[in-house]
């Protein structure tokens, strides 16, 4: 259809915003950013009035000296561009990924043990889902390989595959985590693929010669850890109530020093008390030389003593937007921040992301138990009611169908109208289960403060793209996003 054949136009889904003093489009239907210049800036304007047929819009701008042809060409290319659409367009419903939608990565969780009780853990924790009872506790090697050749048989067409190392507390099972890199390479060899590896830790048991293997065999390693000794100890405890700083920091120091081939990630999990986010960044970042710090709020019931509470999301915003502002400042310098909850919107944005579904849960992204139960994700392992089959009788296709229709963002209603869903989809399938006993119900308890961030991140995209363009495409280059 052109906007001449229809009888009226009016404005598309859009969330209009501001960056680097230049005005900007967040095109919804297609995830796209697009700049405002002063005629299409006039072409809303008119159209903010109410409905109008083609022949009214191109009047009314020729009224305004814009060239009869010019006048033409705007309605026509904005109209393309989904900026105008007809009066009675209806929202094109997003396409489904399709049933043998490959694999990328698996996480293997090497075993449910840990060695800390951090008091808010998903696995551990009141609102925990795993049911391992009756469950070997440890992944053995034939699991193990198994699990690996799951990967690369669900995996075809793709040349790169990736394996991330999870627990229980991952290093717990460093002997099986080596035999795995090694079969695993192997493997991948003969089929003239390649395979890389990361692994989350608490960073107990770090040694130098634990350190010496994940650096000389290029293993990401991300560090799960809370700030300085006030705050981490709050909660990241032994099982006698011990915090673990003392032990974990000099582990972590050498890590970032020993390790020289993957840069060293940060996660932290904000809770009630744990929320100081700029305090927390700094004694990361500047005090221990993590490359990159990465926030998460506790997912939990509200209940719960450890939840933050609506005021303290509030604080958590203002902080997050406090290291925004700066990541901005280190980008139109060229120079990478580490804040990574911005670079990880940023890179959504910049691939121009429009979710079928909040993640990859299920899609590209899998988990398997110590027990071979194949779940969504990390977070799902050892849950009976979410599993997906096992690594010895294959992939239960109906539940991953189920799992993914729930999951998909034309099932979830709320989010119909919202502007954000291109990024969001509705939010975490294990978060939407504790909170709603759903996986695919919609985490309607945090849009306002999803919204906010992602106009953040929006307005520091802008502000790059106008004022420093060339940090993009270094930024994407780094992140290997072409
Ligand atoms: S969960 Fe909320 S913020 Fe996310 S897409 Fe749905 S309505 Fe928007
Ligand atoms: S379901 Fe939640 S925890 Fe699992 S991969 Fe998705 S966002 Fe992450």
């Amino acid at each position: 259809m052109t906007p001449t054949q229809t009888r009226t136009l009016r404005l598309g889904e859009f969330h209009s915003f501001e960056g680097g003093g230049r005005q900007f489009l967040y095109l919804v239907p297609a995830g796209a950013i697009f700049e405002l210049d002063t005629p299409v800036a006039t072409l809303i304007s008119l159209l903010s009035e109410g409905p109008a047929t083609p022949e009214e819009l191109i009047g009314k701008l020729t009224e305004r000296d814009f060239a009869f042809d010019d006048a033409m060409e705007l309605v026509q290319e904005m109209f393309r561009a989904r900026v105008i659409v007809a009066s009675d367009a209806k929202p094109e419903p997003l396409e489904s990924p399709p049933d043998d939608f490959p694999l990328q990565s698996l996480v293997m969780n090497l075993t449910n043990q840990c060695n800390l009780s951090c008091q808010y853990c998903y696995e551990f924790g009141d609102d925990k889902v795993a049911t391992p009872e009756g469950k070997p506790k440890f992944m053995d090697l034939a699991t193990a390989m198994a699990s690996v050749n799951f990967l690369l048989d669900q995996s075809s067409g793709r040349k790169a595959v990736h394996i991330t190392f999870f627990g229980g507390e991952t290093l717990m099972n460093f002997p099986l985590l080596e035999q795995v890199v090694k079969y695993a390479n192997q493997r991948a060899r003969e089929q003239g693929r390649t395979i890389d590896f990361s692994l989350t830790t608490n960073a107990t048991l770090l040694t130098p010669a634990i350190i010496e293997f994940l650096s000389e065999n290029r293993i990401g390693v991300t560090v799960s850890m809370d700030g300085p000794p006030d705050l981490h100890d709050k909660l990241r405890v032994f099982a006698n109530g011990k915090g673990s700083y003392n032990l974990i920091a000099p582990r972590v120091k050498a890590l970032i020093q020993g390790h020289r081939t993957r840069p060293i990630t940060a996660r932290v999990t904000l809770t009630n008390g744990v929320t100081d986010v700029v305090r927390i960044f700094r004694h990361l970042k500047q005090d221990l030389g993590f490359h990159e710090v990465g926030f998460a709020p506790v997912t939990t019931s509200p209940d719960r003593l450890y939840a933050i509470n609506e005021r303290g999301m509030d604080g958590v915003l203002a902080e997050f937007q406090v290291l925004a502002e700066e990541y901005l400042e280190y980008a139109l310098r060229g120079e990478m921040h580490g804040f990574s909850n911005v670079s990880d919107t940023i890179a959504e944005l910049y691939q121009g992301v429009n979710k079928s579904h909040p993640c990859g849960a299920a899609l590209g992204l899998m988990g398997v138990g110590p027990s071979g139960d194949i779940a969504p994700c990390h977070r799902f392992v050892d849950s009976d009611t979410h599993s997906l089959g096992n690594i010895a009788t294959g992939l239960d296709r109906a539940k991953q169908a189920d799992f993914l229709n729930r999951g998909h963002i034309n099932s979830k209603y709320d989010c119909h109208t919202c502007w954000a869903r291109p990024l969001c989809a509705g939010g975490c399938h294990h978060e939407a289960f504790v909170r709603y006993g759903d996986t695919g119900h919609p985490n309607l308890h945090y849009c306002d403060w999803i919204r906010d961030w992602t106009d953040t991140c929006l307005r520091i995209y802008g502000a790059i793209s106008a004022q420093n363009p060339g940090f993009l495409e270094q930024f994407a280059e780094r992140k290997a996003l072409n």
